[in-house]
C-alpha cells in the first residue's frame, strides 16, 4: 500500500472477532455455534442471539451458500472503494443458515442471479487482513 488515504474498508478487530479474521487469513470461514441451543450465527458475537447463552464455539463453515440479494455499486467516494468501482455488494445465505454482507468477485453483474450457488474466497486487503468475499460456483 503506497498511499496514506484513510481506508473505509478495514474491519475493527475485537476480542470476539479476532478468531474470525485469523481464520480468514488462513483461508477458513468461521461461524459461531451455540452449545446451549445448537443454532449458528454470524457475525461473531460473544453470546447467542437466539438464547443469550455465552457458550459459543467457532466452527468452520462449508463456504458454500446462495446469493440472497446483490447490488452493483457505481458510486462510492470512500477510499478504497472509489478505485474498485463498479463492484458488487451482496448478501449471501450460507448453507448453514446465517446471511452475511460481502462482495461478489470474479464475475460480472450480468452473470449473477438471485439463488445461484456461490462459494467463499479470500482477498488480502492488508498484509494482516483478508476480506471474505464470494464468487459463483464454476
Ligand atoms: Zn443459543
Amino acid at each position: 500500500m503506497s498511499d496514506n488515504k484513510p481506508r473505509a474498508d478495514l474491519p475493527t478487530i475485537e476480542d470476539a472477532s479476532k478468531p474470525y479474521w485469523d481464520a480468514a487469513k488462513a483461508g477458513k470461514l468461521l461461524i459461531a455455534k451455540c452449545l446451549a441451543c445448537e443454532k449458528v450465527h454470524h457475525y461473531p458475537r460473544p453470546f447467542c442471539p437466539s438464547c443469550w447463552s455465552e457458550e459459543i464455539v467457532q466452527v468452520e463453515a462449508s463456504g458454500r451458500g446462495t446469493l440472497y440479494t446483490y447490488s452493483t455499486v457505481y458510486m462510492n467516494d470512500l477510499h478504497p472503494f472509489k478505485e474498485r468501482l463498479p463492484y458488487i455488494a451482496a448478501m449471501v445465505e450460507l448453507e448453514e443458515g446465517p446471511r452475511l454482507m460481502t462482495n461478489m468477485v470474479d464475475c460480472e453483474p450480468a452473470d449473477l442471479e438471485v439463488g445461484m450457488p456461490v462459494q467463499v474466497a479470500f482477498r488480502p486487503i492488508t498484509d494482516e487482513i483478508d476480506a471474505t468475499v464470494f464468487q459463483p460456483v464454476p
